[in-house]
């Protein structure tokens, strides 16, 4: 399934490709995989979902904000500077959504 949401391709797949653990994942610029299985339909709910996209949606507005190469340079650098969980991308989406 695919959606088109504020011009951002949101795309409900069974698989997608991150590890296990995560839920999401924002590759510009080809958009938004969210995992079926969270979605309301699935084992979420509405609420998680919708923080789970608003989530997504402020790394897109990082891509809209640095472009292609600046996104994905700033998430590898900061990933190896950082880890996951300090990944000052990931804490602004964190802190702006909710949701980690
Ligand atoms: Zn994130």
């Amino acid at each position: 399934m695919m959606v088109t949401f504020n011009e951002v391709r949101v795309f409900l797949w069974s698989w997608i490709p991150t590890g296990k653990a995560y839920a999401a994942i924002t590759l510009p610029p080809f958009g938004i995989f969210m995992r079926k299985r969270m979605s309301p339909s699935g084992l979420g709910t509405e609420e998680g979902f919708k923080r789970l996209l608003d989530h997504e949606l402020i790394h897109w507005e990082q891509y809209r904000r640095w472009g292609l190469l600046g996104y994905y340079g700033r998430y590898l650098v900061w990933l190896v500077a950082y880890g996951y969980k300090d990944h000052p991308m990931e804490v602004e989406a964190r802190e702006r959504s909710g949701i980690q």
